[in-house]
């Protein structure tokens, strides 16, 4: 196909988007906010509801493939554009990932290690899983999370009753505390023709739940990064899955242990764009659009650095430093916004 429809307007559709007019395609994003990053730089832009029919299915008559930079549309929304278009990553995949007890379930089908779990709907259901599963834990809304929101950290049972409120009354998942030493990512990719090809894993350090920063070489051995690829080449296959794919890891003394996985392109590997020659950007966009895949390679030593709210101030001097900046273009600077990153090399790669 030569245009691309993204559901989800935000920086990675941005970013997406510059990668596809970069291969001479194009782009139409679908989005139902006001501040529109990806719009200023798309062929198209559509600023309507998820439940606009009318709007959804011009979209949708409009693209040759749609995929998504955002996993949380309506399944009503994707069902009728499902019978327009083909929608990449499939249905199964984003169906997997919106629901923290079925991502899980999942992996755990497919034989890998997660935190322990079990779901929690009410105070008894809560008792129940602690009992299990014991403290620490933490409580999670099973579906809409993300940079930590939604979560509640249960050092000791007599702090449950406070978690659960915490969660407004939503459906939500209990997980054992993983004592990890390190958090690290795979950026893999699948293409049409079912080629994998995984990105060398980043190492992540969160500050209050959000990524702060990403850097590669991850600390792992060499057979930890050989388990790191082949667990996320597993999961895409058994997916059947189209596109760019995010594997977040904890590394045990036991091995590695998923945390969840996002069906789409990932902030933990915005590194590609500046230390490899085919990032994941680029990479998804070959992927759904029937594209032979890039081989992940890299060619340097990355630290990714998120600016967050008004980390964007230091643009200036970032600016006087030999640093790529990447800028979302949004209005506002909001506290915990993510408003740009910066990749520095750090070395060829040894
Ligand atoms: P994202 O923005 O990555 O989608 P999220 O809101 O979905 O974030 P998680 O990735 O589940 O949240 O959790 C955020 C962070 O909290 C993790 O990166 C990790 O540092 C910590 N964390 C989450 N679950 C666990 C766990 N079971 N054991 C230990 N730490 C955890
Ligand atoms: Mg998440
Ligand atoms: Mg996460």
């Amino acid at each position: 196909g030569s245009t691309i429809g993204i559901l989800g307007g935000g920086q990675l559709g941005r970013m997406l988007a510059v990668a596809a007019s970069r291969l001479g395609l194009k782009c139409h994003v679908y989005d139902p906010g006001s501040d529109v990053p990806a719009a200023e730089v798309a062929a198209h832009a559509t600023t309507a509801a998820w439940d606009d029919e009318a709007a959804l299915r011009a979209f949708a008559g409009s693209v040759d493939v749609v995929t998504y930079e955002f996993e949380n549309v309506p399944t009503a929304s994707l069902d009728l554009i499902e019978s327009i278009v083909p929608i990449r990553p499939n249905r199964r995949a984003l169906a997997v990932s919106q629901d923290r007890i079925d991502e899980k379930d999942f992996l755990r089908s497919l034989g890998l290690a997660t935190a322990p779990y079990a779901a929690v709907d009410d105070a008894g259901s809560l008792d129940a899983a602690l009992a299990e599963i014991g403290a620490p834990a933490i409580l999670k809304t099973r579906r809409f999370g993300y940079d930590g929101k939604g979560q509640a950290r249960i050092m000791s049972a007599d702090a449950a009753a406070a978690a659960l409120a915490e969660m407004n009354g939503a459906p939500s998942i209990l997980e054992g505390f993983v004592e990890f030493s390190h958090e690290v990512s795979v950026i893999g990719a699948r293409g049409l023709d079912g080629a994998v090809a995984c990105f060398d894993p980043g190492e992540n350090r969160h500050e209050d739940g959000i990524l702060r920063e990403t850097t590669v070489p991850a600390r792992l051995t060499a057979s930890q990064r050989t388990d790191a690829v082949l667990l996320a080449a597993k999961i895409l296959t058994e997916l059947d899955y189209v596109g760019v794919m995010g594997v977040e890891l904890f590394v045990t003394p036991q091995g590695l242990v998923i945390n969840e996985i996002a069906p789409r392109v990932h902030n933990s590997g915005h590194w590609t764009q500046d230390g490899c020659l085919i990032d994941q950007f680029e990479q998804h966009i070959r992927a759904v659009a029937g594209w032979p895949l890039g081989d992940g390679a890299r060619h340097s030593d990355v630290v990714m650095e998120n600016l967050i709210g008004d980390d964007v101030d230091r643009i200036p001097q970032i600016a006087a430093t030999q640093s790529a900046i990447h800028l979302y273009g949004k209005a506002e600077a909001r506290p915990g916004r993510k408003m740009g990153h910066v990749n520095r090399i750090t070395g060829p790669v040894r």
